[in-house]
């Protein structure tokens, strides 16, 4: 396993090095700076991280405050019912922090890396209404509450998009 040696400076000044595994510095960074206790932190004037990089570490670390954050707010929610008191404000800050958190960790494209953790992006394609049948392009059934092109034209699509990749394709095809 390729490891880094990431220097690190303690409260009285004291610089050490420890060895992390990473591919790269940012990397090794990222996982070791999770890891250290208060008292110790990384040493940024030996550590030579891009703009983009600190941006990033600061986003991990305010994303491990929220993790905390949440775990203490679920501890007491889970108190707080067995006291049989409401969990109303709690709740409402524990919806605030997750939000916040997919925020952040989206930014970074940090989201990806868990798979199952995903939260799905909304869809466009809208549910409404009577199903009158099946897009021609991607088949997707097509609901009578979404707008969709004149069927009779062409045929059942989702949308003007699927016709525009319908058509394109058609016109590819030798006659
Ligand atoms: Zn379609």
């Amino acid at each position: 396993m390729e490891t880094r040696l990431i220097p690190v400076i303690d409260a009285s000044g004291y610089r050490s090095y420890m060895e992390v595994p990473g591919k790269t510095f940012f990397e090794a960074a990222c996982l070791i700076d999770g890891l250290l206790s208060e008292a110790v932190r990384l040493d940024m004037s030996l550590l030579h991280l891009t703009e983009q990089e600190l941006h990033e570490l600061g986003v991990r670390k305010e994303c491990r405050q929220i993790r905390t954050q949440l775990l203490y707010l679920y501890q007491d929610s889970i108190d707080a019912l067995n006291d049989g008191h409401s969990i109303q404000q709690l709740r409402t800050r524990i919806d605030e922090l997750t939000v916040r958190l997919y925020e952040l960790e989206e930014s970074i494209g940090k989201n990806e890396e868990y798979e199952g953790l995903i939260v799905p992006r909304p869809s466009t394609h809208r549910i409404t209404g009577e199903k009158v049948g099946q897009c021609q392009q991607c088949e997707r059934a097509v609901y009578s509450g979404q707008k969709y092109p004149d069927p009779e034209e062409e045929g059942l699509f989702c949308n003007y998009h699927c016709r525009t990749l319908y058509r394109r394709n058609n016109k590819k095809s030798p006659l």
